[in-house]
């Protein structure tokens, strides 16, 4: 199959127009080209989806772009080429020569790394939007406590799917996937199964079950659960392809002393990072942390907002990475985001959604709010005393590389992705130069972080397959199943008591 027929075309010059012609379901602004693909089985065991990304296609060449590729060796490149050969950027420059090559035409586009969501519960997206006044407080209570006890493995898939889906929808190739429903090991292999037919990247950070929050999240005592070395033999056996394997533990916040030894213990025995939910609560995680000798440049620190300067300091020092959520950080009174905090202390930086249930899911949104609050939060003494500011930051720059090749170090991914460097897998983004959002365009990455949405997202590609072209979706297992996701959403509704 070649790319373009992979991208449900039939040859570079198929316009817009056409695509819409295909026509196709739409539901939320989620857009789907309908490419007729079969799925098979009634348990949704689709296995159509928009593919494994193995670059096994014809090369791929993204033609006369605003190449903005995050390297500082290469920079900004105007009217340049990428070429993807393998599912690998082979080179990029001007006029690259490539006969045989499927063309996708970049002029009216800026080319950029593809989004790194560093933090998302992904099976959420089946309850999307209900807990936009929700506090954390009621967060636990009724998205872990309630909510959460009521899906089944294949609302698992399905909230897996169409989440992952909406993700590239939205520019993002690559996301941790932090699942904490994994009430039997048939959720886990079916959310694992979602993200392989969304044809995402992934880091699956396997989490504990979500049907007894009492046991597995009020200061548990309950090691994490031993499926997780099931998956690491046999869901993935190895680490080259597009989904790897991490570990959601629950960590200080929520789990005893010997639980957080022995879960961090566990993760690098398996060779994977750990992930944890630290100081959205209260301060001492990471103290206690580094009181049990355990810190590591393996471990992820989400949210991070009420932690001491100290421990900012000890994440910095490991090694670490923060992951900010800062929309959903804001509601629910978790305290500030803490990006300021993870630069300063010089931990890796990264930005996430989190949960859809909440807040937009899109890393322009939460690349911007990052951004701006920072900055408000910088601001701030400098005003309090009455004075002006003489300097903004961080800049609009560094915020994409939050967005891309930090978010991408944070995953321990960055050799592979999170900038366009000839070597590194083919994850690129596509946004539109001319719509009336984003013309006329001056500096290429003010355009992306601060005036872009999804709805400029023009071309996706992952690992050198092509998933979004022209303003649509590819991936025909979703758009054969969107009416299923919404029975799952209603029924797990229907069925929670809130
Ligand atoms: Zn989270």
């Amino acid at each position: 199959m070649t790319e373009d027929e992979a991208a449900g075309g039939t040859g570079s010059d198929v316009s817009r127009r056409d695509y819409v012609k295909l026509g196709g379901a739409a539901l939320a602004g989620l857009s789907f080209a309908s490419l007729g693909g079969a799925v098979s089985g009634d348990d949704g065991g689709a296995d159509a989806g928009a593919g494994e990304g193995d670059g096994s296609g014809n090369p791929l060449l993204i033609e006369d772009g605003t190449v903005v590729t995050v390297d500082p060796d290469y920079g900004i490149l105007h009217d340049a080429d990428v070429f993807v050969r393998d599912g690998r950027i082979e080179l990029i420059g001007e006029s690259v020569d490539a006969p045989a090559a499927d063309v996708v035409d970049a002029s009216d586009s800026i080319v950029v790394p593809g989004f790194v969501n560093a933090h998302l519960h992904t099976w959420e997206s089946s309850v999307r939007g209900i807990a936009g006044d929700w506090t954390f407080q009621e967060y636990l209570v009724k998205m872990l406590g309630e909510i959460s006890s009521h899906y089944r493995p294949e609302d698992a898939y399905l909230g897996n799917l169409f989440g992952a889906v909406q993700q590239l929808n939205a520019g993002t190739t690559t996301v941790l996937d932090w699942f904490h429903i994994a009430n039997t090991p048939e959720h886990t292999d079916r959310a694992i199964d979602g993200l392989r037919d969304a044809g995402i990247r992934s880091l699956f950070a396997h989490g504990p079950p979500g049907d007894d929050s009492a046991r597995w999240w009020e200061n548990s005592s309950v090691t994490h659960p031993d499926d997780v070395r099931r998956l690491a033999t046999e869901r993935f056996p190895s680490d080259d392809g597009l989904r790897t394997l991490a570990m959601g533990i629950r960590g200080p916040d929520y789990s005893t002393d010997e639980v957080v030894a022995s879960d961090i213990e566990l993760a690098r025995e398996l060779g994977v990072p750990a992930s944890m939910h630290v100081g959205s609560l209260g301060s001492g995680g990471v103290a206690k942390l580094d009181e049990l000798g355990l810190l590591g440049d393996d471990l992820n620190y989400v949210h991070g907002n009420r932690l001491t300067d100290e421990e900012f300091r000890l994440i910095g020092e490991s090694g670490g990475s923060v992951s900010t959520t800062p929309e959903v950080e804001l509601q629910m009174g978790m305290g500030m985001p803490a990006l300021g905090d993870a630069l300063e202390a010089g931990a890796v930086p990264s930005v996430g959604v989190d949960v859809v249930s909440n807040v937009s899911d899109d890393m322009f949104t939460q690349t911007r709010m990052a951004l701006q609050v920072q900055r408000g939060l910088a601001n701030q003494p400098v005003v309090e005393r009455g004075e002006q500011i003489q300097s903004v930051s961080p800049t609009v720059h560094r915020a994409l590389e939050f967005a891309t090749i930090e978010g991408a170090r944070a995953l321990g991914l960055a050799d592979e992705i999170g900038s366009l460097t000839p070597g590194k897998r083919a994850d690129i983004t596509l946004i539109d130069t001319d719509d009336l959002n984003t013309a006329p365009v001056h500096d290429p990455v003010e355009t992306v972080v601060l005036q872009s949405g999804i709805g400029n997202v023009d071309t996706v590609i992952v690992d050198g397959t092509v998933v979004k072209r022209n303003g649509l979706i590819h991936n025909p297992t979703a758009a054969n199943h969107l009416d299923r996701l919404e029975a799952s959403g209603r029924r797990i509704l229907r069925r929670s008591d809130l």
